[in-house]
């Protein structure tokens, strides 16, 4: 019988403090985001720290488990929704004007609080601008290797994110 490290049989679940690397293409084929050549992603499972179908997938997975996954826009960054696309007259953004371009982002302060948001088009008097994500209405192909699972502190599951590294700092 082989000897097993205990460590790599922990599953993920609610709680569980996961550490993966990813990449993430469109239905393309195109890389749209990857941890290849960086630190990887470390998250706690159930907070949503990451979108529900990538949770709802890495479920039960192990150390050393890799999946690809396909998950749609309902499960991921959902479908684009018109109302958060506006045309906004040029004085609202006052001198900075000269600056706006159109793939630019900003944070658009709104009465819900500071938004990202793209600049779509620039017409004559107006600004367009979506605050949709830009993953919205993406159908998301990952691929996922898990290499950490432990158990979240009381602390982490309190604050609903990851303490030390790959985590916050506080
Ligand atoms: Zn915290």
């Amino acid at each position: 019988m082989r000897a097993h490290n205990l460590k790599s049989l922990k599953m993920i679940k609610d709680n569980s403090v996961v550490t993966i690397h990813y990449e993430l293409k469109n239905s393309e084929g195109e890389v749209l985001d990857s941890s290849k050549g960086q630190e990887p992603l470390v998250y706690l499972q159930g907070a949503g720290n990451i979108i529900v179908g990538l949770e709802e997938e890495l479920t039960g997975k192990k150390v050393g488990d890799e999946i690809n996954a396909v998950i749609p826009p309902e499960k991921g960054y959902g479908m684009p929704v018109d109302a958060l696309i506006q045309t906004v007259p040029r004085t609202a953004f006052g001198e900075g004007i000269d600056q706006v371009t159109v793939g630019m982002r900003f944070q658009a302060e709104t009465e819900q609080g500071p938004v990202p948001v793209v600049v779509t088009a620039m017409e004559d008097d107006t600004v367009t601008v979506d605050g949709n994500h830009p993953l919205s209405g993406q159908e998301l192909h990952f691929k996922v290797s898990v290499s950490e699972v432990r158990d979240a502190s009381a602390e982490e599951v309190e604050h609903g994110h990851v303490h030390g590294p790959g985590g916050h700092d506080h």
